[in-house]
């Protein structure tokens, strides 16, 4: 199945022409899930072909408007387009309060069921499971409260062979219990190990999302080896002191995280409006992490399969 990430807003609190603010469309087994929801990610969506209807669950990190302010927008036009099927959002505290006085003081009303979980996790936690993947949350380091997501599928079952089902006569119950890992036992005694029947087992994979938030040491266990790591870099380091004082990442202080966490891919996201171009942060991460992408609005990143 695919593990795609599409940015639809990678710039910082304030949009530019190319760049909106934060959000992203994560998909995983089948299952949309929205991360963060500033202003215009409704319009972002539908630029993008995507069903808002299609989501069913989202994630906010905080609560600032870079992140937050497209979310009661996106959810009235849910309600506008004909919505009936549930929507959880998950959002540090304070999410729910202003959803329903926003919605109470503009005579919203909703036909759709409107789930708003608060996020209160000192470590990382497990907020919520799907089809075979689970979201943990995890505190950053900012301003005001602040998560991040870490997106991980469960171990995948494994593919038979072509033709073992057929040459072994095997069972439904024999199919399942094999794709789990089981050896097969046929009728007169015989063991057929299960690598004979099946391909090499796939690792799971893992997507963390860390938006946004100081460098702290404690994050590098947290993002220890994940696949791909989405960390924000609002400045170069010729602004480490603004950075330090607003509670946000430098390029370089992004790429040594994923460095010293040992990831196998790092992107930076939530860009500045002051940068037009990309390549002075890519070129401060790429000397310390090499496999360093900048995301782009509307571009779709993949974590492919890794065997173990
Ligand atoms: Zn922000
Ligand atoms: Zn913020």
């Amino acid at each position: 199945m695919d593990f795609n990430i599409l940015v639809l807003g990678s710039g910082a609190a304030v949009p530019t022409f190319s760049r909106s603010c934060s959000a992203q469309l994560v998909t995983l087994n089948g299952v949309r899930m929205l991360v963060d929801c500033g202003e215009s990610t409704q319009n972002k969506l539908r630029q993008s072909h995507q069903k808002m209807q299609a989501i069913r669950t989202i994630f906010i990190s905080h609560l600032h408007g870079d992140h937050f302010f497209g979310l009661p927008g996106l959810l009235s036009t849910m309600h506008l387009c004909g919505r009936t099927e549930p929507v959880t959002v998950y959002a540090p505290k304070g999410a729910r309060e202003s959803i329903e006085l926003l919605f109470a003081v503009s005579g919203t009303t909703l036909r759709y069921e409107l789930n708003i979980v608060d996020i209160d996790v000192s470590k990382p936690t497990v907020i919520h499971t799907d089809r075979r993947l689970s979201v943990k949350a995890f505190p950053l380091y900012h301003s005001i409260e602040t998560y991040g997501f870490l997106f991980e599928e469960e171990t995948p079952l494994l593919n038979l062979r072509p033709s073992v089902r057929s040459q072994y006569g095997m069972t439904n119950d024999q199919c399942v219990a094999v794709k789990n890992g089981a050896d097969l036992t046929l009728d007169d005694g015989t063991v057929v190990p299960n690598n004979l029947l099946t391909y090499p087992r796939r690792r799971p994979r893992r997507y963390a999302y860390c938006c946004d938030t100081a460098p702290n040491d404690e994050l590098v266990s947290v993002l220890q080896g994940v696949d791909l790591l989405c960390i924000e870099s609002t400045f170069d380091d010729a602004f480490t002191d603004m950075a330090q004082e607003r509670c946000h990442c430098t390029a370089s202080q992004a790429a040594t995280l994923a460095a010293r966490a040992g990831v196998r891919q790092l992107m930076l996201t939530h860009f500045s409006a002051r940068y037009h171009e990309m390549e002075p942060l890519l070129a401060e991460a790429t000397a310390i992490f090499p496999n360093t992408v900048c995301a782009a609005d509307g571009e779709t990143y993949s974590i492919p399969y890794q065997t173990l």
